[in-house]
């Protein structure tokens, strides 16, 4: 049984209440009855072994019989800037990164993008996003979440970032220097951000406006990848040597 998230707020005095979707699957799915064990983690990093004192249509109460703290973050974090992509494909990225790890996803908005968030659905689109990071890390047993910000102009997105992060801008068809081999922080402290452009590729412009803002421009090699292709490839070499894929 994998470990399903809670909010450390729905734990008090050593015991937990679980309402809601979880309460559904738990009971509804999973047919957890009175008396069974399972673990929960919560935004804190720590895991919890609950056993099931009441379980109802309503809620589960279970009392918490040991708790464990996660394992320090010992890599740097790693924000994935991703153009967002049409239909499913975006939901992939978000899932298969999410597995491999990355703290935070931000959706670019990109000039030769296809699609152009509408303001309206902003919010909804971010939470579906954001529920799709959430499953993918309760299912690859994540300790955390990885967070998925609202959409932001690449441009702008260039712009903003801190000046201490080792940032990479992936670009197709140019001689830029190989993930393989860049230098890469080793402290948890420091973020590396990686963006990648969307089908059509980025326009000069952005790409020469990243590179005045400290992004360095890498390649994945001579093959043209689909942007959740490199997006995945180049989230898996770093994460590789970093040490965070065994
Ligand atoms: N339309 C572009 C072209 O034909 O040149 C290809 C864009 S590609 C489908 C989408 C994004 O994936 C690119 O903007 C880049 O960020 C990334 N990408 C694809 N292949 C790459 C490679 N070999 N090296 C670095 N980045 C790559």
């Amino acid at each position: 049984m994998p470990v399903f998230f809670i909010s450390s707020n729905q734990i008090t005095h050593g015991q937990v209440t679980i309402t809601g979707p979880l309460c559904d699957h738990l009971r509804g799915s999973l047919r957890v009855t009175d008396g069974e064990e399972f673990w929960v983690g919560d935004e804190q990093r720590r895991r919890y072994l609950v056993k099931a004192l009441q379980v109802t249509k309503q809620a589960i109460l279970g009392s918490i019989l040991d708790e464990r703290a996660g394992p320090s973050a010992s890599s740097p974090p790693i924000t994935l800037a991703a153009t967002i992509l049409k239909g499913d494909r975006m939901d992939w990225i978000i899932q298969k990164t999410t597995e491999l790890g990355i703290a935070t996803l931000v959706p670019l908005v990109a000039e030769q993008g296809i699609v152009r968030p509408r303001p309206s659905r902003s919010d909804a689109q971010r939470e579906r996003w954001q529920r799709i990071a959430f499953e993918a890390a309760q299912q690859s047993e994540r300790w955390d979440v990885p967070t998925v910000t609202s959409p932001v102009h690449a441009r702008d997105f260039f712009a903003g970032q801190p000046a201490q992060a080792t940032k990479f801008i992936l670009t197709e068809r140019c001689e830029g220097a190989s993930l393989q081999s860049v230098a890469l922080p080793a402290m948890a402290t420091k973020t590396i951000i990686i963006a990648v452009g969307p089908e059509g590729g980025w326009r000069d412009e952005e790409t020469d406006q990243a590179i005045q803002h400290g992004f360095r421009p890498v390649t994945l090699g001579p093959r043209i990848l689909r942007a959740e292709t490199a997006a995945a490839a180049a989230v898996s070499i770093v994460q590789s040597r970093l040490g965070e894929l065994g």
